[in-house]
């Protein structure tokens, strides 16, 4: 059996002297496992195609439940990362938690859309890195089943809480003072955060990405995805620890 369809490369591994087994989220397919023989032979025609972040059009065969790359054309190659550590970094976390997120062959083109929508944003269209992750976060948390719910103060109701906070695991939203006592699970935002969270929430995976937001909104904002989907997903990422690392350079 052959299949033509479009694989974003979310984890690749050397095999054997010439050959690679790449983790590829595809369109018909969902993620599946896949070995590219000769890949890293010089001169190779699916160099390019078959490393990590590429996006390809990939030709393959299905043996035994085994994928086999034929033949592979890359279809944008994310320069704008690779020339960038920092950005590198940010594509990395984002496979990783898109791998993550990803059930083996099941197609999830929403999640697609987003990992490439994220992809994008960071490396060809330069919006700013944190607000990419931030949007990235946030959407794939929710696209995993947990949704906050940010419509009011789960408390008192009002539309608009007052120094709002959010509760990561509750996945509500409330006012500072509707609630008493500290905890370590809420995370404080302010107006513009809480609006940019709404956006990401209730727009398109494309739009989602495109709102203007800097210094404490930003950091608020990302502080907040960033511990929600953590603890949603229940893991530490380390190519995040990584990415903080390097962002700063
Ligand atoms: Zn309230």
């Amino acid at each position: 059996m052959y299949l033509t369809t479009t694989g974003l490369v979310l984890r690749e591994v050397d095999y054997k002297e010439s050959s690679r087994i790449l983790t590829v989220l595809t369109a018909s397919e969902g993620k599946i496992t896949v070995s590219a023989r000769g890949a890293r032979r010089k001169n190779s025609k699916t160099a390019a195609a078959t490393q990590f972040l590429s996006l390809s059009e990939m030709t393959l065969s299905n043996s035994h439940g085994r994928w086999v790359l034929t033949e592979a054309r890359c279809l944008e190659e994310f320069n704008g990362l690779r020339d960038d550590l920092a950005l590198l970094a940010l594509g990395a976390y984002i496979a990783e938690v898109t791998d993550l997120a990803a059930n083996p062959e099941e197609p999830n083109p929403e999640l697609m859309s987003l990992a490439l929508n994220a992809l994008f944003a960071a490396g060809v269209q330069k919006r700013p890195p944190e607000l990419v992750r931030a949007v990235f976060e946030l959407r794939v948390a929710a696209l995993s089943g947990f949704v906050p719910d940010l419509e009011a103060c789960a408390v008192c109701g009002k539309q608009q809480p007052l120094e709002p906070t959010l509760d990561l695991a509750g996945g509500v939203v409330h006012c500072r003072s509707c609630l008493h006592g500290a905890s370590y699970d809420q995370r404080q935002l302010d107006e513009n955060s809480l609006k940019a969270m709404r956006h990401i929430l209730n727009s398109t995976s494309k739009r989602a990405f495109s709102f203007r937001m800097e210094g404490e909104p930003l950091r608020r904002l990302s502080k907040a995805t960033e511990d929600f989907l953590a603890l949603h997903f229940d893991t530490r990422f380390k190519s995040l620890d990584y990415y903080k690392s390097v962002r700063e350079l």
